[in-house]
């Protein structure tokens, strides 16, 4: 075994977490699970939603004849929702064409949605035994400073020799642990900031610690402005109750739950159509601003309370009156819960 393997190993032994809730009862759908989870998420944030997760699609069946509603809630607050719609897909997939189980070769395995490369390593070293190399962001940090490759890892050139390292490193024996190690070293020993080099296995021969640069790496991704986007909400009240939309499946927040945005030019019309125009009150909250990675986005909330409304106009398939003592409908982004949650207790209204 190589020398970087057999380290990583030892430290492993000793080190290395073994109690994660997808380290329990391991199969490749528990595994596959916790990989897309933990994509862009940390540990400690995705242990309580993998574990409400695995309490309701306990296997991929349940995953697959699952509403789509139902697991945009389960993933509502994690972000990234494509990663639920695609793994809510990808369970349809294996469920039709590939007899309800997940398949064990890397090229089908990469042939189904949401899964890539790194991940479909991932399932097969950790949950099958099989000698696989993984890429994920952690080991991309953990090799790049190790042998010192310059350059930003989202470049192809780059990418390519960090795969030829990770594959040349990934052991044949005990492939399972040595890749729970490599992630494990990256989250809590070679983090991006404050890296604990003292302590580390592969120190003795780390080629930016050697040449004290260890920040250098891995080089950063060149930087560009982020725009700014601007939209206006519509809380439309009616008794205990708001107006939700459900957003078309593609997009930003696509298939979640959200208030209607609109220029603000047509929320007279809007509010014509919902409820005769009959408003009682009006009310321009201060902008909350969400960073999406591309853009940031300015939500400038408008409330307008209302005594009647034409219920017909939500039919609760694409539109629905949420009661807010009532479980939410499906999804709901993060920074819309948030406007629930301040109309929820009205004195944070002015103030979210
Ligand atoms: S010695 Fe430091 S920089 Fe090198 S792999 Fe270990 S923690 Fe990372």
């Amino acid at each position: 075994m190589n020398e970087f393997a057999a380290r990583l190993l030892d430290w492993f032994d000793e080190h290395g977490r073994k109690d994660l809730p997808w380290q329990r009862d391991v199969n490749p759908y528990r595994v596959w699970v916790s990989e897309i989870m933990l994509q862009q998420t940390q540990v400690q944030t995705v242990v309580p939603y993998f574990e409400r997760f695995m309490r309701s699609f306990p296997a991929i069946a349940n995953l697959a004849d699952a509403d789509i509603d139902d697991v945009l809630d389960h993933w509502s607050g994690l972000g990234y929702y494509a990663r639920a719609r695609n793994m809510h897909r990808t369970a349809q997939i294996i469920r039709d064409d590939h007899g309800g189980e997940l398949p064990d070769s890397i090229d089908a395995m990469r042939a189904l949605p949401g899964i890539g490369r790194s991940t479909a390593g991932a399932i097969i070293s950790l949950a099958l035994g099989g000698r696989q190399p993984i890429l994920d962001g952690n080991v991309k940090r953990v090799l790049a400073r190790h042998a010192a490759i310059d350059g930003w890892p989202g470049t192809s050139d780059v990418a390519t020799t960090l795969w030829a390292m990770s594959e040349k490193y990934t052991p044949a024996e005990r492939v399972d642990h040595y890749t729970q190690a490599i992630m494990d070293l990256g989250a809590t020993l070679c983090t991006r900031t404050g890296p604990r080099c003292e302590v580390c296995p592969v120190r003795p021969d780390c080629t930016a610690y050697a040449a004290g640069n260890v920040a250098d790496y891995p080089g950063r991704k060149p930087k560009r402005p982020k725009p700014l986007r601007m939209t206006t909400m519509v809380l439309a009240i009616a008794e205990n109750a708001v107006y939700l939309e459900r957003r078309p499946a593609s997009g930003i927040w696509g298939g979640l739950w959200s208030f209607p945005e609109l220029p603000p030019e047509r929320i007279d019309d809007w509010c014509a159509r919902i409820a005769n125009g009959k408003s009682v009150g009006r009310e321009q909250l201060l902008p909350l601003r969400h960073s999406f990675s591309h853009f940031d986005l300015d939500i400038h909330p408008v409330v307008i309370r209302f005594d009647q409304v034409n219920a017909s106009v939500a039919d609760g398939s694409d539109a629905t009156w949420y009661r807010l003592d009532q479980r939410p409908p499906g999804g709901i982004a993060a920074p819309v819960q948030k406007l629930i949650d301040s109309l929820r207790n009205p004195d944070n209204v002015a103030n979210h």
